[in-house]
């Protein structure tokens, strides 16, 4: 019995090499990949039913590596460990206000870009500076820019979480809710915190049709953004059920696979001129 516990003991430790091992490798990968330009920003439309045009987009990032797109999902976690984001979100922002200007200039109608913040930048309140700069350079509208935050990061140090939020409403960039309703004590920030957006996760759009609470919570929340002024949008909005549901439950902004998946730039610019054109 012993003997096989030290074996477990061992196999468990050849494990955790190795968990430590592919870690290392997907970091310097990563961090190559950075300086190789291997990361690219996808973007997803977001429709607004009421003037039935494309309104906005919301930028997502992706890493090309070798053959292979990366999510998100795998990279993010990581780069936030190391703190690869910071330069990470840099690129993202840039690029993003850039695309942005882009098209205005390609006289497509006025469009907001929205990108997703690491709490890393929001604690160290770097991103101030960061998007200051990069509106001066770009040339962008601040208002056409929208920061995404998710709740929990909101959660994690609310008092400097505000400052910094302030600061951004000061430079007259939006401030925008993510992943509504997966934390805690979502209601009592709506309030404190300057947000002009809220979107509903997709958690609870999966829920709208056919389950009278979930349906029941997605009306509250879509009331409340009305009774606060927030401008509320679905998110992973799928089949037309799911959207007629929202629409005319009076939901403002639906992004989802129903309307369009996340597009590379070109394809996402030529969406953006059909759009333009109905
Ligand atoms: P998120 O901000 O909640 O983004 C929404 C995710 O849902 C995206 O996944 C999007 O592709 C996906 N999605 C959109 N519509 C649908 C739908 O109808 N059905 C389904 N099943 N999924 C849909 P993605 O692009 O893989 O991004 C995952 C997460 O990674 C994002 O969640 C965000 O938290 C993070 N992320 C993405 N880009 C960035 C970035 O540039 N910076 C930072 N810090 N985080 C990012
Ligand atoms: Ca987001
Ligand atoms: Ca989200
Ligand atoms: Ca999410």
């Amino acid at each position: 019995a012993k003997e096989q516990g030290r074996n477990q003991i061992c196999s468990y430790k050849q494990e955790m090499d190795e968990a430590v091992r592919r870690r290392l490798a997907l970091e310097h990968d990563l961090r190559l990949g950075l300086e190789r330009n291997e990361l690219v920003l996808y973007y997803q439309p977001q429709w607004s039913p009421h003037s039935h045009t494309t309104v906005g987009v919301e930028a997502l990032v992706r890493w090309r590596r070798g053959d292979r797109m990366v999510s998100p999902a795998e990279f993010i976690p990581l780069a936030e460990e190391t703190g690869l984001i910071l330069e990470l979100d840099d690129w993202v922002v840039r690029t993003a206000c850039a695309q942005a200007k882009a098209w205005q200039e390609a006289n497509l109608p006025r469009m907001t870009v929205s990108v997703n913040l690491s709490a890393r930048q929001f604690k160290n309140g770097r991103c101030i500076e960061l998007i200051r700069e990069v509106l001066q350079q770009s040339e962008l509208e601040p208002e056409l820019l929208k920061v995404e935050v998710t709740e929990s990061l909101v959660m994690q140090n609310a008092e400097d979480a505000l400052m910094t939020m302030q600061q951004l409403r000061q430079l007259g960039v939006g401030l925008s809710m993510d992943d509504f309703g997966t934390g805690y004590s979502s209601l009592s920030y709506l309030k404190r915190f300057p947000f002009q957006q809220l979107k509903i996760d997709k958690s609870f759009v999966d829920n709208v049709v056919g389950d009278r609470e979930g349906a029941a919570i997605v009306q509250a929340v879509i009331g409340l953004g009305k009774t606060l002024g927030i401008q509320i949008v679905a998110e992973g909005v799928e089949t037309m059920a799911q959207y007629n549901y929202l629409t005319l439950a009076g939901c403002d902004l639906i992004q989802g696979y129903f309307f369009s998946p996340p597009l590379p730039v070109d394809a996402c610019t030529t969406f953006l001129q059909q759009d333009h054109n109905w």
